[in-house]
């Protein structure tokens, strides 16, 4: 026994020998154990009125079974209804900060049919952790609302559950941790502390296949999350089927779990996301405003926030009216930055990345078979993904000319007509360097 689900759970069943089933339901139906510390529980129930009869009738019973179980006397608090949020609040100062969360919840995400079926597990998988989707996937294109659901189930745990241990992480600062662990010998710590979570919110897992070693530590970190009955939610921006290079029993695992797609969203929901951005940034835009956006913009919701958020800018600096004028403005500069070209520095970084290189290797001289791979592939990605010449890229290398870098380029394309390992490998680390846009 050691969680303090499990000890509520046991004071629980005490509870439940003394009443009837009715009475058990009525007053402990919604009573939640929030913390235990110092010979103290607190609790937490719907109502003022619940707190009463808990405090009054239970009471004795309660501190009675912590007692048996600790041998201490122990301080009884109940919280009700929102006086768990400031109790939240004050403890949180002191337990571990999960900046990302700020700003994103369920209350600010617009549910329309693109959406629906994630949102509607998202919900689920935050009001029963580790109960009902586990893992929980979720997948679809840049800007289409993935990392919002999946923080907005932190937040919501958070707030509901502050005991709760939480990981939220990118999969590449899993592979640059694990990394970092294996360097410094510290890799019993690092997998303690994630096999050791109840929550583990992981974004953006695209960014882990292909490499060996993380897939590896991913899988058994995985596997101990999950078969200790916590939950585990995953985002990518395909779905697992599709990276061709995801170690297969990972695969499994998320495919006997629950995936959940987000689509583009329809223009009624558009219409809404830009009305309550708006609303948000203190912006109440004229209909034909939000109309022409909502048909401008129409598969990236980051794209639209973008928009919105320059308008607020303009009126703020330049005391514009917005006008069909100004939207055109701030919608070709958003569709610019959207209009993604790698720089070489992102190719580079991601090709190296994926072969457990580092960049200066693959622009340096080294001829280790692995190191020369990952070179060439970064050689034939950036001919295929920029608009730079053979001299531009052979002066992002040392010592090459056009014509080595053509040489490079010619036998990649050799490759991936050949071999399809080769094909998909290419085609994942071109999809995480557009996933960086
Ligand atoms: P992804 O992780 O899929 O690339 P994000 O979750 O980062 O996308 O969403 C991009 C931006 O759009 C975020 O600022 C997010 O708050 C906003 N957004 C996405 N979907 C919605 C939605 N349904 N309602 C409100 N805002 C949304
Ligand atoms: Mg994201």
């Amino acid at each position: 026994m050691n969680s303090i689900e499990e000890i509520w759970q046991q004071i629980l069943d005490i509870i439940a020998r003394d009443i009837t089933p009715t009475a058990y339901n009525t007053w402990f139906s919604d009573c939640k154990a929030v913390d235990i510390s110092d010979c103290k529980l607190v609790l937490h129930t719907s109502s003022d009125f619940k707190r009463g009869i808990i405090v009054n009738r239970f009471g004795n019973t309660i501190r009675a079974a912590l007692y048996d179980l600790f041998s201490c006397d122990f301080e009884l608090e109940v919280l009700a209804g929102d006086e768990l949020l400031d109790y939240t609040q004050s403890q949180g100062k002191s337990r571990s900060p999960y900046p990302e969360m700020e700003g994103y919840n369920f209350d600010n995400f617009v549910v329309g049919p693109s959406n629906k079926f994630a949102h509607a597990a998202a919900i689920a998988v935050a009001n029963n952790p580790g109960k009902v989707y586990n893992p929980l996937f979720i997948y679809g294109n840049s800007g289409l609302g993935k990392t919002h659901l999946l923080l907005a189930i932190g937040e919501r745990i958070l707030r509901e559950r502050p005991q709760f241990k939480i990981a939220y992480l990118k999969g590449d600062d899993f592979t640059n941790e694990l990394i970092h662990s294996i360097s410094t010998g510290t890799g019993e710590e690092f997998r303690g502390k994630y096999r050791s979570m109840d929550l583990l919110l992981m974004d953006d897992i695209q960014f882990i296949s292909g490499k060996i070693s993380t897939q590896e530590e991913f899988f058994h970190t995985f596997n101990s999350i999950y078969e200790a009955g916590h939950q585990i939610v995953l985002t990518a921006d395909r779905p697992p089927r599709e990276m061709a290079t995801l170690d297969d029993r990972i695969r499994t695992r998320i495919e006997g779990g629950l995936m959940a797609d987000v689509q583009p969203p329809d223009i009624e929901t558009r219409t809404a996301i830009i009305i309550n951005k708006a609303a948000s940034l203190g912006l109440v835009l004229p209909k034909d405003v939000v109309d022409f956006i909502a048909e401008s913009i129409t598969s990236n919701i980051r794209q639209i926030e973008g928009v919105v958020k320059r308008l607020t800018a303009y009126k703020e600096i330049m005391n514009d009216s917005i006008t069909i004028a100004s939207v055109k403005r701030a919608i070709k500069d958003v569709i610019r930055v959207g209009n993604y070209i790698p720089t070489p520095e992102v190719i580079i970084e991601e090709s190296a990345r994926y072969y457990s290189l580092q960049p200066n290797e693959l622009r340096g001289q080294r001829r280790s078979k692995n190191t020369a791979m990952a070179r060439q592939v970064s050689m034939y990605l950036m001919r295929n993904l920029t608009n730079l010449s053979l001299v531009d890229i052979g002066n992002q290398y040392e010592g090459r000319n056009h014509s080595t870098v053509l040489a490079s380029i010619r036998k990649v394309e050799d490759m991936i007509k050949s071999d399809p390992d080769m094909a998909a490998t290419v085609r994942d680390i071109s999809s995480n360097i557009n996933s960086r846009s």
